[in-house]
């Protein structure tokens, strides 16, 4: 129980409406554009994100028992300057994408690592600049190594392929081979397609326009729920 008790603590992460940003942030994260994907089908871009504070609550924050949240936004010079700075924001699918990757994990039997530039990918990140892909929404994940095996090999990446393709119809892997983009040869490359979430602190009565700005926090009504389960006690029992 001390993981699941762990998890949240001290970490209620504000939601953002991308709307609220300031010009820069809104210009880089694009809420609610259209992109055309490989098939020149349209997609729209999230509008709602987690705001990270800091490498130390990324770092802290859990989103499942085995995912801090710093894992899903690792990246390198390729992101954009000013999404490398504190805070930092994440679509709010992301919890979804790590609800699979902690299915997948079990089915792995091993640790799950996700690869620098394997998660979260702002539309702004040179990887995003070609078409439309979900890292874009926060629910695909390159995975580099799982427990003590680096994934470089067909027969690694079809393995775990498998696995992935088994936790769900919602699951898309890549095949392994050596065209970018349709296949991947050094990764697994899972994700869940393009997801919004629009998180339930969310109110959409105004979905045109930028929400009031009023701070709204995940995870409150987790916390309290948690609160309530504390043992009662029953002297008379
Ligand atoms: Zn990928």
């Amino acid at each position: 129980m001390g993981t699941v008790d762990q998890r949240l603590d001290g970490a209620a992460l504000k939601v953002v409406d991308a709307f609220d940003l300031d010009d820069e942030l809104r210009t880089l994260l694009r809420p609610g554009d259209m992109v055309k994907d490989e098939q020149q089908r349209r997609h729209r871009l999230p509008r709602y994100f987690y705001e990270v504070p800091s490498h130390e609550a990324a770092m802290s924050i859990r989103v499942t028992p085995h995912f801090a949240l710093n894992e899903f936004i690792l990246v390198d010079l390729k992101e954009a300057p000013r999404l490398q700075q504190w805070p930092r924001y994440i679509p709010c699918a992301v919890r979804v994408l790590a609800f699979f990757l902690e299915q997948f994990r079990a089915g792995a039997g091993a640790s799950v690592h996700i690869a620098v530039n394997g998660g979260y990918r702002s539309p702004g990140h040179k990887m995003s600049e070609k078409t439309a892909s979900p890292h874009m929404w926060g629910t695909a994940a390159d995975i580099y190594r799982i427990g003590t095996t680096i994934l470089k090999t067909s027969e690694a990446i079809d393995k775990y392929n498998e696995i992935a393709e088994d936790l769900s119809e919602d699951v898309r892997v890549l095949p392994y081979g050596h065209v970018t983009g349709a296949n991947a040869d050094d990764h697994v490359h899972l994700d869940l397609g393009y997801i919004t979430l629009i998180p339930r602190e969310i109110s959409e009565d105004r979905m045109e326009m930028p929400q009031e700005n009023r701070p709204r926090f995940a995870f409150e009504e987790r916390r309290q729920r948690k609160d309530r389960r504390q043992p009662v006690e029953h002297p008379g029992e």
